[in-house]
């Protein structure tokens, strides 16, 4: 792996519960990946999401971070204290004429989306065109009911390839996505945000679940319209749950602290360890010395509440 003193990597959590066993052990690789590469390892709370966040799940999330063992660079970032970097990015690509508002309810597009011609999961363009006449009553019509229409990126590619670390060349849908969510509390969007985020910060190394691998692309994209520089993904596997879905709280014993209730740290560290490749590891350091990113299985992992294991 080669070593960028300058770079950064992070991990970037949501808080709105405690983390899982499969937080943590992707938090444990964007650790191992970060330092193993001589970078700086930053954590920031992604927290936009104001109808799910709280201060007090954040705190407990940071608290569980460094009891497991990791250590972070700087300041721990916040996104509700960045709301003006997003602002100057969507003026700047409103500027370039890239924004437009959309005025779709959740319905509409789910039941556009069905269309033959719209990919999966992507955004039809139904507002991309409107004309000024259509857009005035459309915006009324929210403001009659208190909301705000949302912001979406005028895209001008369906596509976009990034680099990643064990996933390759990944080409992926690009459409008009979200820069702001509409409604009456208007978030900005997870992929602006991001963005907008990892270059301020320095990141040039993301390393998370490879259910994000699909949004890596809009987020490159993005990026790269605004001119920054290009980072490296790291795409891992998940853990699962028993039903082979991604690990939830309804899973069992899955937070650091419901399994510590059956268990030593030490416990919860080697078992961490081990789902990365790594046998009886003693400390933090010691897994770091010894993680093999090429070791990494590639499977998912599954998970078995630790009251079921051994029987
Ligand atoms: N906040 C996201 C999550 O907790 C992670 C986003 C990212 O790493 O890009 O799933």
């Amino acid at each position: 792996m080669s070593v960028s003193p300058s770079g950064a990597g992070r991990y970037a959590p949501s808080p709105s519960g405690d983390l899982h066993f499969g937080n943590l052990r992707t938090a444990v690789l964007a650790w191992l990946f970060a330092r193993r590469s001589g970078r700086r390892f930053l954590l920031r709370v992604e927290d936009i999401d104001t109808q799910r966040s709280s201060t007090e799940s954040a705190d407990r999330q940071i608290e569980d971070l460094l009891t497991l063992g990791l250590d972070f660079d700087g300041e721990v970032w916040n996104q509700q204290d960045r709301y003006p970097a997003y602002e100057a990015a969507v003026e700047e690509l409103r500027a370039r004429g890239l924004v437009y508002e959309c005025y779709c309810s959740r319905r509409e597009i789910r039941e556009a989306s069905g269309a033959p011609h719209v990919l999966p999961g992507c955004y039809p363009g139904t507002c991309r065109d409107l004309d000024d006449v259509t857009r005035d009553r459309r915006r009324a019509e929210l403001a009659a009911d208190n909301r705000v229409p949302a912001l979406r990126l005028r895209a001008e590619v369906t596509e976009w390839t990034v680099r990643d670390h064990y996933a390759g060349d990944y080409t992926g849908e690009v459409d008009d996505l979200v820069l702001r969510r509409g409604g009456q509390c208007p978030d900005w969007a997870y992929n602006l945000a991001v963005t907008v985020d990892d270059a301020a910060q320095g990141v040039d190394q993301v390393v998370r679940g490879r259910d994000l691998l699909s949004s890596a692309p809009r987020q490159a994209y993005l990026a790269h319209l605004l001119g920054y520089p290009e980072v490296g993904y790291v795409h891992v596997p998940l853990v699962l749950g028993p039903e082979r879905k991604r690990l939830a709280k309804r899973d069992g014993a899955v937070t650091l602290r419901q399994m510590l209730e059956h268990g030593s740290m030490a416990g919860v560290r080697s078992r961490i360890a081990r789902s990365v490749g790594v046998d009886g590891v003693s400390d933090m350091g010691d897994l770091l010395e010894r993680f093999d990113p090429a070791a990494l299985p590639g499977d998912d992992v599954v998970w078995v509440a630790p009251d079921q294991r051994g029987r």
